[in-house]
């Protein structure tokens, strides 16, 4: 059932409940008093009848009387008489048998139907009668009971007057006996209500009518501003927020309608809201994605990752900080939005330095676990309102390369955030979300890290620590790239060391590598910091000196020359092992213009040393404004050619 039709019933069983019980009421209270005025009737005509009777008794009774005092003789003229005026119908004098003087009574009355008013004898009824004793007659006057005479009492009562007793409901009796001779029965016609009635049914129906008009127009105007709320509640849930209700009258639904109305007006700047923050989070997070993927600076992630915590979370600042392993410290990366101290330029950021183990930050990275909560944190901190720091952790297993040793996650740094908007704490949410960036920090960090490490493997060469080849390809070309460009020198030097098969020979091959070991380490060694080796294969390795001419190559040359041949290579078990080393010296632009050119015309020059007798270096053909320099090894590098002018580059 609707709610208009419960509302309808409602109002109808309202009203016309009482209405109904008020007619019912009314008609049996008109019932009750038509019944009663039915009873006073019959009980007026009763007392009326007796009344009646009673005097035509009497009058009867004076009649006889009237004749018997009279002489004899006249007696029947005077009967006829006092008949013909109407005080009897018929008297009638009959001679009575003489009996004893106290012993006199009335005579029964002779005639067979009348009944005496003093003594009725119940029998049928003819007349009444009177009687009156006078010496040894009986005079006896009777009115006659007929038709017309009850018709007469009838008329005088109010009431129909019938003789004898009959079985009518309503109906009076009057019972017969001294002074009441008749058994008398007594109806008035029952007046039933029935316009009374009639009314009543009309007024029942009118009302019955105009409620439901009434409850009708109630119901509709009551359920009416409910089902626009429903419609517009209904448009609203369909996603369409422009929707708004009517407000028809200023009464509670108007109340609620102009409530709903604000709701939803509400609630669409709040969509709207959410739909830019939303959009904004999308373009962060494909920022993101797109930096995650396109670099390996780990400062730049780091920053997009902030940028996108700081979105999500509607904080205000934010800092990221990365373990020194060496140094036990935290350093800062990247931060958005500090004030104080660190308010810094990115490129200062990095002299932020906390300890770990102390502090909010401190802690969190000593702990491995996230700290929130607001006032004042360590003084070295950033100053902030509220703050959440979470770690910034690696997914690293025992075989991780870069964490040996470590079988959980291992802490790389610390995620913190800081002055939530709006001045509340950092929630669980805030927890969960900033865990979420962290995690990905770390991944990305662990990442790069990897990538490094193996990049570095990848162009290293294992048994000496070295570049390798491949490097050498890269760092050649990059090198002759740049010197072309400034126009500057490039010196290369190619190494063999001498009858490198014999050591193996005689000594082995795992003392032939240590040999190579401890060779490389001399080299670096006898190098400037900008001056990069290789080793090429073998026992062939190569050096590069930027910015460097002959004389400055051939200076080196001399120096790794001695520092191989004055301290033979001492391995365990083995003794010391001599060893010499032969080198060529090639530059660019003298001997060659092309990587290949200077690689060959230093090749060629190595090729010279070792037929000249190994043990020595030679410059490459080509130059007409450099001698060939005889390396002399007793002679030593203040023999050799005059100092070289390397400038310092990078
Ligand atoms: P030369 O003075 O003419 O250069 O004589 P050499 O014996 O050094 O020249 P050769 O090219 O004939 O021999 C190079 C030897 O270097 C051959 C090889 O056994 C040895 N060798 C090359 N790579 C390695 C290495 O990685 N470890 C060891 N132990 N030996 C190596
Ligand atoms: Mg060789
Ligand atoms: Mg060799």
């Amino acid at each position: 059932m609707t709610l208009r039709g419960r509302l309808t019933t409602a109002f109808l069983v309202v009203v016309l409940g009482p209405v109904l019980l008020g007619s019912i009421f009314v008609a049996l209270t008109v019932a009750t008093v038509s019944s009663n005025r039915t009873a006073d009737r019959l009980d007026h005509a009763a007392t009326t009848v007796r009344t009646g009777i009673s005097a035509i008794c009497r009058q009867l009774q004076a009649t006889a009387d009237a004749v018997a005092v009279v002489p004899a003789g006249e007696r029947s003229a005077v009967a006829d008489q006092l008949v013909a005026r109407g005080l009897a119908t018929d008297i009638r004098i009959v001679p009575e048998l003489p009996i004893a003087a106290g012993n006199r009574s009335k005579p029964a009355v002779d005639t067979e139907s009348w009944q005496d008013c003093a003594s009725p004898t119940g029998g049928p009824v003819g007349a009444i009668a009177a009687t009156a004793m006078i010496d040894t007659h009986a005079i006896t006057a009777a009115q006659t009971v007929d038709a017309a005479f009850l018709e007469r009492l009838g008329a005088a009562s109010g009431a129909r007057v019938t003789l004898g007793e009959q079985a009518v409901p309503g109906a009076r009796e009057l019972s017969a006996g001294p002074g009441e001779p008749l058994r008398l029965t007594l109806t008035v016609p029952h007046h039933q209500p029935t316009f009374l009635y009639a009314v009543l049914l009309a007024v029942v129906l009118a009302a019955g009518a105009a409620a439901i008009v009434v409850a009708r127009w109630l119901a509709h105007s009551t359920t009416r501003p409910l089902g626009d709320l429903a419609w517009a509640a209904d448009q609203v849930a369909g996603g369409d927020l422009d929707t708004r209700v009517p407000i028809v009258r200023p009464d509670e639904l108007g109340r609620l309608a102009a409530t709903f109305n604000r709701m939803t007006r509400e609630l669409k700047a709040y969509v709207r809201a959410l739909t830019a923050s939303r959009d904004q989070l999308r373009g962060h997070l494909a920022i993101l994605g797109e930096t995650l993927s396109s670099t390996h600076d780990v400062d730049r992630i780091l920053q997009v990752i902030l940028r996108t915590a700081l979105a999500a979370t509607g904080a205000r600042a934010g800092l990221v900080l990365l373990l020194d392993p060496a140094g036990g410290h935290l350093v800062a990366h990247t931060a958005i939005g500090l004030t104080g101290a660190w308010d810094l330029p990115e490129a200062e950021l990095g002299t932020m330095r906390l300890p770990v183990g102390s502090g909010v930050l401190g802690e969190v990275a000593a702990g491995g676990e996230p700290r929130r909560g607001h006032g004042t944190i360590a003084e070295a901190e950033p100053p902030c309102r509220t703050y959440l720091a979470v770690p910034i952790q690696a997914p690293s297993g025992p075989d991780d390369p870069l964490l040996p040793g470590e079988s959980g996650p291992a802490t790389l740094g610390v995620l913190a955030l800081y002055d939530r908007v709006g001045g509340d704490d950092f929630d669980e949410a805030d927890l969960h979300t900033l865990r979420t960036f962290a995690g990905q920090a770390g991944v990305a960090v662990h990442n790069v890290r990897v990538h490094e490490e193996a990049q570095r493997l990848s162009l290293t060469d294992p048994l000496t620590g070295l570049w390798n080849y491949r490097y050498l390809r890269e760092s050649l070309r990059r090198e002759v790239e740049r010197a072309s460009r400034f126009g500057r020198m490039l010196a290369v030097l190619v190494l063999d060391l001498d009858h490198f098969k014999e050591v193996n020979d005689t000594y082995g091959h795992a003392a032939g590598d240590a040999v190579l070991g401890e060779f490389a380490r001399r080299i670096r060694i006898g190098l400037r910091e900008v001056d990069v080796a290789f080793r090429q294969g073998g026992e062939e390795f190569v050096v590069l000196l930027p910015e460097t001419d002959a004389y400055g190559g051939i200076i080196v040359a001399e120096r790794l020359g001695a520092a191989v041949r004055d301290r033979p290579v001492s391995i365990e078990e083995r003794g010391s092992i001599p060893v010499t080393v032969s080198i060529g010296v090639a530059v660019y632009p003298e001997h060659g213009t092309t990587v290949q050119e200077v690689l060959r015309a230093a090749d060629d020059a190595l090729y010279a040393a070792k037929n000249a007798g190994r043990d020595t270096y030679r410059l490459a053909d080509g130059t007409k404004r450099l001698p060939k320099v005889n390396f002399d090894p007793a002679a030593g590098p203040s023999g050799g050619p005059p100092p070289p002018r390397q400038a310092r580059g990078r």
